[in-house]
């Protein structure tokens, strides 16, 4: 089992997409749900219990969690110093990764560090000076050895060309990343969709910079012999040349990735705090291996693309914070990004045939944290 680890709620950013738009949101409850407004800030039991949980799962997997989990760097020493799971990631605006001690840092097996493109993008949603200081500590890490995955993971919306973006990202001069994930903003507020322009957005920008991006991909698969790690592309392309057609909510949220709130309960995933209808026991005393799954409902259970998307987050799934039209527009560019894959196929699958090619260069490791559909 995967487990995200929150540390904390709260956080040393305020971005555009996040604290930007809970503010426009502070009206907006969730309907019919029963929701904890009052866990502990910090992560408030004792992680004995927590290495005690790992103890039950030879599968074992912890992703330090905020809010910025690097608000805690107490606790993540602790945890690390006394919790043995196979292994630990963490997801993290990247801002304070110098004050852990690389011998720390070494550890992760995969960092997904949170950069949106280039300076000027990633200063426009996440404030002015934040590209460079995650930058010099991506660096920072990499001079001190760190050598896991690190994955830049983008969040997008109308201000992002995707295309020039993930380029940017895989060939620019500062710092390369090989892996790239990006996770559109949309359905997770109440009033946004109105005053966006999502759908204009969608159609004119994002779609065809997948399309477009997609091409790049196995045009540099082409030239290079090796397989970049743009997840969103490199999970759908591993079920289409693997013949996968039943695919499960590919976040893994609610079925092998859990979440662990700050007061010790476990939750389908970290958005989904505080929602006591989906609480699913406390570490102190659940098997991991016998948590209950949860699985999506209607509209996914009868979509003609079910088997190859997964479904739709659970969070937005429970919450229906969108209308149905807004939702149905961010299903059309799922479908548009599974057909952008689709069409790329033959040529992946003559260049495993011309042997340049492994059809295993297409693993990777699942529900890390990228989940894949955006
Ligand atoms: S495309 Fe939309 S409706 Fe279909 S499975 Fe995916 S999220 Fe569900
Ligand atoms: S896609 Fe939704 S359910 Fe899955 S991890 Fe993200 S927020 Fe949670």
């Amino acid at each position: 089992m995967f487990f995200h680890v929150v540390l904390t709620t709260e956080c040393n950013l305020q971005c555009r997409y996040c604290f930007g738009e809970a503010l426009e949101d502070f009206d907006e409850d969730f309907a019919g749900l029963n929701v904890d407004y009052a866990l502990p800030k910090k992560a408030d039991y004792d992680f004995a219990l927590l290495a005690k949980l790992c103890r039950r799962d030879p599968d074992c997997v912890l992703t330090f969690y905020g809010g910025e989990p690097l608000l805690c760097i107490d606790e993540i020493r602790q945890i690390m110093d006394t919790v043995k799971p196979r292994h630990f990631l963490i997801q993290t605006n990247g801002l304070l990764l110098d004050r852990l001690p690389a011998e720390y840092v070494n550890r992760f097996h995969t960092i997904l560090v949170s950069v949106d493109g280039d300076e000027a993008l990633t200063d426009y949603y996440r404030g002015k000076g934040t590209f460079r200081k995650v930058i010099n500590n991506m660096k920072l890490i990499t001079r001190n050895g760190f050598s896991g995955e690190l994955i830049a993971r983008m969040t997008v919306m109308e201000q992002t060309d995707i295309y020039k973006q993930v380029r940017w990202l895989l060939e620019n001069k500062e710092f390369t990343f090989s892996s790239v994930h990006w996770q559109l903003n949309a359905g997770f507020w109440g009033n946004d969709y109105q005053r966006r322009d999502f759908k204009h957005w969608s159609e004119t920008s994002y779609v065809p910079g997948i399309e477009r991006l997609a091409r790049f991909w196995v045009d540099q698969m082409q030239t290079r012999g090796t397989v970049q790690k743009l997840y969103p592309f490199l999970g759908i392309a591993n079920s289409l040349l693997n013949g996968e057609r039943n695919s499960q909510l590919r976040c893994g949220g609610g079925w092998i990735n859990y979440a662990i709130q700050t007061d010790g309960k476990i939750i389908p995933c970290p958005t989904m705090w505080g929602m006591k209808d989906y609480y699913l026991g406390h570490i102190k005393d659940t098997n991991p291996l016998e948590l209950r799954k949860l699985s999506v409902t209607e509209p996914c259970s009868g979509c003609d693309i079910m088997g190859v998307c997964g479904g739709r987050c659970l969070y937005a799934n429970v919450t229906n914070r969108w209308s149905r039209d807004a939702y149905a527009q961010v299903c059309s560019t799922v479908r548009r990004l599974v057909k952008a894959v689709e069409a790329e196929v033959p040529r992946i699958k003559q260049l495993i045939n011309d042997g340049k090619l492994r059809l295993s260069d297409f693993e990777f490791v699942k529900y890390n944290g990228c989940e894949i559909i955006p």
